[in-house]
């Protein structure tokens, strides 16, 4: 097959990339490197079967025409992260809007298969867990613009299920908060990656709030099988959560890494309007319900978080020392 990636230079965008290599599809890398790197893409920028297309989906005229060549397009392009949502909210609103309704039109036009990457954030606050594909949303208001990243995303799934109807090939995945080696910024929040920094440098870890908020964190792996599962077109119309279930406070995720770093780390707790003032409230518990994914999809997110953690801080300390991060 050949396939365009959005985003394809992101954290889960590179390991993406070159798993498909792998398994012998050819690939166009769409990226502006806002927050991806062309380096991420390494060593798959040599690939004989993959091109890396510096540009955005927000360029329609440029998506006409890689598009014009692919079988499916995987669209991963996303403005996301926490500071993204509370100091940026137009640019979350129009890349995730704009950029997923060029993609969707350009796509139906040419009948192409589309995954769309979705998120658990679309979810929001919804107290019963954990959460099954219709689970009901449930937000705070759209003055909070805590919560436009939700509605730009939930509204782009919105878009998808509409195309889908009038029978446009197209998969959404949810993902639950992926991490493993190589790139994953933290300047926008992620806190696997900003813990394992802070434990390895010996500086605090800071936990925000009292820590008891939980997540179902996702090894890359297991975030990559399942999208790539998701292209298969029995899918069509189907959304997905794309997750481990195992779940873990940030308190332990805490005392987890600074046992593995072996790192003298402080853990400290830091009130969350600190941080983010008044304009955040954070998600106190996210666990997926993968029953559909597992018995559609023969999705196995079988990688445990002790596995995880260790492997990512293998990495971390493998490039820490040469480079600062
Ligand atoms: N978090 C934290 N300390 C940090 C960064 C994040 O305690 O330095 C917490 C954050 O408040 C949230 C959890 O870790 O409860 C996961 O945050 P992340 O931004 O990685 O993902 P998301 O909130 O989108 O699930």
């Amino acid at each position: 097959m050949k396939i365009l990636i959005t985003g394809a230079a992101g954290f889960i965008g590179s390991h993406l990339v070159a798993q498909l290599l792998a398994k012998g599809h050819t690939i166009i890398s769409l990226d502006n490197l806002s927050t991806g790197e062309k380096a991420y893409l390494e060593p798959s920028l040599s690939h004989v079967n993959h091109t890396f297309v510096y540009g955005s989906v927000l360029d329609r005229s440029l998506l006409i025409d890689l598009m014009d060549s692919c079988d499916a397009v995987i669209h991963l392009a996303a403005v996301l992260g926490v500071k993204n949502l509370v100091n940026n909210p137009l640019k979350v609103i129009e890349g995730n809007i704009d950029g997923t309704k060029n993609i969707l039109e350009i796509a139906y036009a040419k009948r192409i298969k589309v995954v769309f990457a979705s998120t658990s954030e679309v979810y929001g606050k919804n107290e019963k867990i954990p959460y099954t594909e219709d689970s009901d949303r449930i937000l705070g208001p759209a003055s909070k613009n805590r919560w436009c990243y939700a509605t730009a995303k939930a509204l782009d799934e919105h878009l998808c299920f509409a195309y889908a109807e009038k029978g446009l090939p197209v998969t959404i995945i949810r993902y639950f908060n992926a991490y493993g080696p190589r790139a994953q910024t933290s300047d926008y929040g992620m806190v696997i990656p900003k813990f394992i920094k802070q434990a390895l440098k010996s500086q605090p870890i800071t936990v925000y709030g009292d820590g008891t908020q939980t997540r179902s964190f996702t090894y890359i792996d297991d975030t990559v099988q399942g999208t790539i599962l998701c292209l298969d077109n029995r899918w069509n119309g189907e959304v997905f959560n794309i997750g481990r279930p195992e779940e873990i406070s940030i308190n332990e995720l805490a005392a987890k890494i600074k046992q593995i770093c072996q790192s003298h780390s402080d853990i400290v707790h830091i009130p969350y309007e600190e941080v983010y003032g008044d304009k955040y409230e954070d998600t106190k518990q996210r666990v997926p319900d993968i029953t559909k994914s597992e018995q559609l999809l023969q999705f196995n997110p079988s990688t445990s978080i002790d596995n995880g953690l260790k492997w990512t801080i293998e990495w971390y300390k493998k490039t820490i020392d040469g480079r600062e991060q």
